[in-house]
């Protein structure tokens, strides 16, 4: 495992490290906005060592994480969101924890336990359970989220059908709902960058989106309003801060925007 990390940024990667390095300012204490501890019905795992050892490897200081896609996630996702709080525990200052709910079942008491454990947001994934953000109960959900003035990830990324259209009335009604769109809306980001951009509470994360997106992202967005993400394990840190910092460059965005993007612009949600 320690040969694995370091293959991510040895060798052939070397160069490309390298660049990436030189591209983060000193003072920047890189944050990221999308991880996974647990484990993935496709066989995919990672642990809370895990997870330091990339950190540790890669510089990132912060992390949030929340459950994959686990196979005993049962009803609640209650065993899943107790893996990422035994993580949270052992490592409080590298970790900010997200619980995992699936909107189908009953999930207020999943919710409720979540709140008063201290879990600092909820993860959402359309595809994985088989919901629309349209859904009445994914509404409530999202409303619920809104008083109790906690952030919520939605995947918005590989597989999605629909994002803007059945998101925005829900935005519209909840101005102060903290939203943060996993995989930045890839599939359809130039219509999501028009309807979110005067909605500051929701942001766009980074993670395993095509360059070509990342750099329409970019180009059609105030920096401000972008964070950088993973998605360990089907990203890796060093590849991951590589597209994103290549991406920027390429469209233009300046400089003094990196630490946002980096570490600013989510570390305001969770100071
Ligand atoms: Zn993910």
């Amino acid at each position: 495992m320690a040969h694995d990390i370091e293959a991510l940024t040895n060798g052939a990667m070397a160069p490309v490290w390298s660049w990436v390095q030189g591209k983060i300012p000193a003072n920047v204490e890189v944050f990221d906005a999308h991880a996974h501890i647990g484990a993935d019905v496709d066989g995919r795992t990672m642990t809370a060592d895990g997870m330091r050892d990339r950190m540790e490897a890669a510089g990132v200081k912060k992390s949030i994480v929340f459950p994959l896609n686990d196979p005993n996630a049962r009803d609640d996702y209650s065993g899943p969101n107790d893996v990422v709080w035994n993580a949270y525990e052992e490592y409080p200052a590298l970790f900010v924890p997200f619980f995992r709910l699936n909107p189908h079942l009953d999930y207020d008491r999943e919710f409720e336990r979540c709140i008063e454990r201290g879990f600092m947001g909820l993860k959402l994934h359309p595809v994985s359970q088989q919901f629309e953000l349209d859904d009445p109960r994914v509404v409530r959900l999202l409303g619920m989220a809104a008083e109790r003035d906690l952030p919520v990830l939605i995947h918005a990324g590989f597989a999605m059908q629909r994002i803007v259209e059945p998101l925005l009335p829900t935005v519209e009604s909840h101005p102060e709902l903290r939203l943060i769109l996993g995989h930045a809306a890839m599939v359809e980001v130039l219509a999501a960058t028009r309807a979110f951009e005067d909605h500051p509470n929701v942001l766009f994360e980074t993670s395993v989106v095509r360059a070509k997106d990342l750099y329409e992202l970019f180009a059609s967005l105030d920096p401000s309003r972008i964070a950088y993400g993973s998605d360990i394990p089907y990203g890796d840190l060093p590849s991951t801060l590589h597209s994103l910092l290549a991406s920027a460059e390429a469209a233009g965005v300046p400089d003094s925007a990196i630490p946002g993007l980096l570490s600013g612009n989510i570390r305001r949600w969770f100071p």
